[in-house]
């Protein structure tokens, strides 16, 4: 199956990105973390994308769309995109890439949280430096204080956490999330997950959102 995770941030998807690939044997392909991966390594790619970042602005749609299409091309068995598409034009470019390999998506899983939590949910966030899982000091606090559970990396609060930044994305994503789902639904993709729920019941009502597009892996 090929699906994309709409919602804004503070919704979980990255966490459920994480379980609902592992669930369905997907390619997870998370703009963020690839983004944040290159910064780590001061590649060429990271420090372009990093002065955007810090301030919570979108990397420019070619950027962006150059390193998701280099991606989907290791994708052979479906994947789950978070955090992409962000734009029309983004949208767009993955319809162009998918449609030359005949692969269409398969649906759309759009994540709904009203903004106030989302504030209340990032402010409390903290992320591994090193493999992106993401905690709550609140609402899903890690084993150790500041360790994350998976790889004992150090969690830190992303710099684009802080308040007024959170603002900004929050803002931007109301911008364009509207037309982006609009753009998917009007071609019956869309399904839609209150993620305003706990982390296992968002788990479990995005799996039954996506049961039907599952097929039994090949031996
Ligand atoms: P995320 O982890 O998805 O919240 O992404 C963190 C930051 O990476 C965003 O605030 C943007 O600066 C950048 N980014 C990630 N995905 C995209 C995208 N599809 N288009 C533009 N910028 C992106």
């Amino acid at each position: 199956m090929r699906v994309v995770l709409l919602g804004p941030p503070g919704a979980g998807k990255g966490t459920q990105a994480h379980r609902l690939a592992d669930r369905f044997h997907l390619t997870l392909i998370a703009t963020g973390d690839i983004f944040r991966s290159h910064v780590q390594h001061d590649t060429e790619l990271g420090r372009e994308a990093q002065k955007y970042m810090d301030e919570g602005e979108l990397v420019p749609d070619d950027v962006v769309v150059r390193m998701v299409t280099d991606a989907l091309a290791d994708a052979k068995d479906g994947f789950l995109l978070d955090g992409f598409p962000r734009t029309l034009v983004q949208a767009e470019a993955l319809d162009k890439v998918l449609n030359d390999r005949n692969e269409p998506l398969s649906a759309v899983l759009v994540f709904d949280l009203p903004d106030e939590t989302a504030v209340k949910r990032l402010a409390g966030r903290r992320t591994c430096r090193r493999c992106q899982r993401s905690y709550n000091v609140e609402y899903n606090p890690p084993r150790l204080d500041g360790i994350c559970d998976v790889c004992g990396g150090i969690l830190i609060q992303r710099v684009d956490d802080e308040d007024e930044k959170v603002r900004r994305r929050l803002g931007l994503f109301r911008e364009t999330s509207q037309g982006l789902t609009e753009y998917y639904a009007a071609r019956g993709l869309v399904r839609q997950v209150d993620a305003g729920a706990s982390q296992a019941d968002v788990n479990e009502a995005a799996v039954a959102a996506l049961a039907d597009l599952d097929e039994p892996t090949q031996e």
